[in-house]
């Protein structure tokens, strides 16, 4: 049976506001969880310009998307949010007493008084390689991410892209692998110099196998993958035995489930006030890139702004009876000491 797990607000998506959202919410007392598809957080400036500078952030002249998450991640660190990383919403339904009931597609079911939807552009969700019939092999022999490491433990793996994704796992499981193969069309990688450098020296090691070419199509039957049929460069066709393949091909943003929760949407975005941030349902947030209206900037700047709002519209739902005082943290002793710095 999965354990009940219950909370005042759910933050769907761990982009730079959703981590914001629980600074804010968390300054009024309210506990988080977050649920995000990928395995960090960190949303679009960690997954799609790590190493950009940013320029319009308030205080910073200049930080890069993944400094900004880091710096994020160490203001909510007094907080304690629980992250569930590598799980999408799936389910987002009323429950009968009031509050939420949001269930993910591993099975996570979690009771929440209040909901906020941070999730940006949508859902990353990986890019499928144009080879035929591959439906018939994923989730069975062929994944886009990795959530137990364990499942490619003494099998003939085959990795296929060029990019951080790709080098970082070849790295991570070659000690697991029985035998492990890297495929990319030629011979110039995306991935971080280093990656590449120690993927180079497991080859030379004669622990790991490098091929050039394009995967063509998939030899096996009843989803159990035995081969990959490959066509190098010279246009060759040539096969690799493998039992798991994980094409790494990059990611696309999709609204995803987010259709499915009955709010009303205009062009695939949440319409809200500007006074709570709230959705066509009460109790129901959206904030960041997902959310519409007038004069709307899709800005990090603005998604913090609507955080703040956000969290005093919440904390009224989630304890009516509760008053609450405007508080500067630089003058507050409570804030502070809710921050942990007094
Ligand atoms: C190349 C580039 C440069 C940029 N430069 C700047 C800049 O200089 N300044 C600036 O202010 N902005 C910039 N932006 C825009 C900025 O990144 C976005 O405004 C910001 O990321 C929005 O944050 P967010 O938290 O709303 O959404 P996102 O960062 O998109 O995060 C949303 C998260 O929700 C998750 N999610 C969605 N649906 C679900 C679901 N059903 N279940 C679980 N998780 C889900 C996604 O996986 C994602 O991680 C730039 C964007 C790009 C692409």
């Amino acid at each position: 049976m999965t354990e009940k797990i219950e909370t005042d607000a759910v933050v769907i998506g761990a982009g730079p506001v959703g981590l914001f959202a629980v600074f804010e919410l968390g300054l009024l007392d309210l506990s988080c969880h977050l649920i995000d598809i990928l395995d960090r957080p960190g949303g679009q400036c960690a997954e799609l310009y790590p190493e950009k500078p940013i320029y319009d952030i308030p205080g910073y002249p200049v930080i890069n998307g993944q400094e900004l998450v880091d710096k994020l991640m160490e203001q909510i660190k007094p907080f304690n949010p629980v992250f569930h990383l590598g799980q999408m919403v799936e389910t987002l339904e009323n429950r009968v007493d009031g509050g939420f009931v949001i269930g993910t597609d591993v099975g996570t079911v979690i009771h929440a008084k209040v909901v906020v939807i941070a999730a940006g552009g949508g859902s990353f969700q990986p890019k499928r390689p144009p080879v035929p019939g591959i439906e018939a092999y994923e989730g069975k022999s062929v994944f886009y991410s990795v959530r137990r490491m364990e499942e490619f433990r003494d099998q003939d793996l085959l990795i296929v892209g060029g990019g951080d994704s790709a080098l970082d796992w070849t790295l991570n499981l070659q000690p697991l692998a029985k035998s492990l193969t890297l495929l990319h069309r030629r011979d110039a990688f995306r991935a971080a110099p280093d990656s590449v450098n120690k993927m180079r020296a497991l080859v030379e090691a004669g622990n790991m196998h490098l091929r050039f070419g394009q995967v063509t199509s998939l030899k096996g039957a009843d989803g159990k993958l035995s081969a990959a049929v490959v066509k190098d460069e010279k246009g060759v066709e040539t096969e690799i035995a493998c039992t798991r393949m994980l094409p790494f091909f990059g990611l696309t943003m999709k609204l995803g489930p987010v259709a499915n929760w009955g709010l009303n949407l205009d062009e695939n975005l949440i319409p809200v006030d500007t006074e709570k941030f709230e959705s066509s349902h009460p109790g129901i947030f959206a904030i960041g890139d997902i959310n519409s209206y007038p004069g709307k900037l899709k800005l990090i700047l603005s998604g913090f702004h609507e955080a703040a709002l956000m969290a005093q519209a919440a904390v009224h739902l989630a304890y009516p009876e509760r008053k609450i005082v405007f508080q500067y943290t630089t003058s507050s002793s409570s804030l502070q000491k809710k921050l942990g710095v007094i």
